[in-house]
């Protein structure tokens, strides 16, 4: 058994499609406060904080304002597969 109820690790990705910034994301069993780590993808700002936890679950980079959202992870397989696929055809 962990000791949270949600955790993630995601790369995100700028404007222009690259994977500039990370976001990590732990809620403690106990508790409905995120513990929040990330690297802005736009500005490279880095910073760890707590907020609440709740979805969509949406951060503001402290320093651009950029909001980094964190999509499902459902989501984000049904897009990729997406993706790939047009990537095949074509
Ligand atoms: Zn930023």
């Amino acid at each position: 058994m962990g000791l949270y109820k949600y955790v993630t690790n995601r790369t995100l990705k700028n404007k222009a499609g690259e994977e500039k910034g990370k976001i990590k994301v732990l809620v403690p069993n106990n508790s409905d406060t995120a513990q929040v780590e990330y690297v802005c993808p736009e500005c490279g700002f880095s910073e760890h904080k707590e907020q609440e936890w709740k979805r969509p679950f949406v951060v503001k980079c402290g320093k651009c304002g950029v909001s980094m959202k964190i999509p499902k992870l459902k989501d984000e397989i049904k897009r990729e597969k997406k993706a790939a696929k047009k990537a095949a055809g074509a």
